[in-house]
């Protein structure tokens, strides 16, 4: 089996921080000793890290890859969306199935499986969608689970296209996901308070940018978390909320936390990073995303909680569609712009350029953040840490290159990017994913061969 060598490099998890080379053999890390310690004759590659931070390969538990939009699909299919997550350092990703209402989740799964052999640059995985407790879903759970795929999500909101969870129904996927090892993940906005404004603010004549945000308030994203919390008081399986965004979801998840209940948050790149202030633009509708950006106090609000708890993780939610078909398909109405962004690359850059750099948080919380708490909530066992027998999943990130972050810049299969034109500080540089190395001095060298499913188990 082949050796390699990563030498001279600062290492930063979770728990430790130190100038540490790593042996890897194979696919998996050997061993980690002081620099220098080890002698690189011993070894068929070495690879200088010197002036690097060394990190775990990021774990990125949120995006749609190959979701159908009338039509069409979101910009990143297994293809080209891992070959980006390999730039953004990323070397494990989870996206979602995407049957319809009333197909079965297993079969779409199995489909995933027999069309992306041979399509994915890094590893991945898939977590279901659930809409309903019908036989087949409730049936489907536990299928699900044998597969390795233990996390499905479910919707508190569109209503329109099918996709709203009831009340009756989260509680009988609750009991199920309780009592055969599962997690649910709920995405949360209140749908009539949603609806509601939206009908009056059309009916007032209001069909600008920033209404998209007016029309899906903080307070509707609070009441649906809020909600979810209270039937959890009735079925109390462990639940993933996802891209929270408010000042006070975190408050609401915290004290449920405090109670007792399994409760467990993401926030994303963008929540953190950007505010509705993109919606005044006349290109606004790019920024047009479920839940909207949201204001300057709730962005404080977030990154406290990335830093003290209770956000855990922090995703992408990358689910871009190509510009001109969310301007054309929207006539000019901010209910009618298709929802989602693109986002897996900037991830890293932007957490560590204006995460990390403006003291929000520090290095080993970038890293608990976006690779071992997501590797560890997800039951993606020998991923998210540095440590001998796991995967050598490694990112050697540059954290002194400047750059701007631009469309052009990135390798996402788009022409947009939502932080266009920032000057950012830090890239990925070289990545490995299982041992062989996908990105070398910035540039793709992987084969798409290499990435497989990973078989998830939760431990909880
Ligand atoms: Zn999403």
């Amino acid at each position: 089996m082949k050796k390699t060598l990563i030498c001279g490099g600062l290492v930063v998890t979770k728990d430790t921080i130190g100038k540490y080379d790593i042996s890897i053999v194979g696919e998996q890390i050997e061993a980690l000793k002081i620099h220098g310690e080890f002698s690189a004759a011993d070894f068929d590659e070495v690879i200088d890290a010197n002036d690097l931070i060394v990190m775990p390969g990021l774990v990125e538990p949120h995006v749609h890859f190959d979701a159908p939009f009338m039509g069409g699909k979101t910009d990143h299919d297994m293809l080209t969306g891992t070959k980006a997550c390999a730039y953004g350092g990323i070397t494990s990703v989870i996206s979602f199935s995407n049957q319809g209402k009333g197909e079965s989740l297993v079969q779409n799964v199995k489909d995933w499986d027999k069309n992306n052999s041979g399509r994915a640059y890094v590893d991945w995985s898939m977590h279901g969608l659930i809409y309903d407790a019908s036989e087949l879903s409730l049936h489907d759970i536990p299928e699900l689970i044998k597969l390795g795929i233990p996390t499905y999500k479910c919707f508190t909101t569109y209503r329109h296209s099918q996709r709203l969870m009831d009340d009756d129904s989260m509680l009988k996927v609750l009991k199920t996901t309780k009592e055969n090892g599962g997690m649910l993940m709920v995405h949360c906005e209140h749908d009539a308070t949603c609806e509601y404004l939206k009908e009056k603010a059309i009916t007032e004549g209001h069909t600008e940018w920033i209404y998209h945000a007016k029309t899906r308030p903080a307070r509707a994203e609070d009441m649906a978390i809020q909600r979810v919390v209270d039937l959890m008081r009735t079925e109390n399986a462990p639940v993933y909320i996802v891209h929270a965004s408010t000042a006070d979801s975190v408050r609401i998840i915290a004290q449920a936390q405090t109670d007792g209940l399994p409760i467990h948050a993401e926030t994303c790149t963008h929540y953190m990073l950007l505010t509705d202030k993109m919606l005044e633009r006349d290109d606004g509708y790019l920024w047009v995303c479920s839940p909207p950006l949201r204001q300057a106090h709730d962005l404080e609000r977030l990154w406290n909680a990335a830093k003290m708890g209770p956000i855990e993780v922090v995703s992408s939610d990358d689910a871009g569609l190509p510009s001109q078909m969310r301007r054309d398909l929207c006539e000019g109405r901010f209910d009618k712009v298709p929802n989602g962004m693109p986002g897996v690359e900037p991830r890293l850059t932007m957490l560590y350029s204006k995460g990390v750099r403006e003291h929000h948080i520090d290095l080993q919380k970038m890293v608990a953040l976006t690779s071992t708490n997501p590797a560890k909530l997800f039951g993606l066992k020998n991923k998210g840490c540095l440590a001998p027998g796991a995967d050598a999943d490694i990112c050697l990130f540059d954290p002194n290159i400047e750059w701007t972050m631009t469309a052009s810049t990135l390798h996402m299969n788009t022409t947009f990017c939502p932080f266009e034109g920032e000057r950012v500080v830090g890239k990925a540089k070289t990545v490995l994913c299982r041992g062989e190395v996908v990105l070398r001095d910035y540039e793709l060298v992987g084969s798409p061969a290499h990435g497989q499913r990973v078989f998830r188990e939760l431990e909880y």
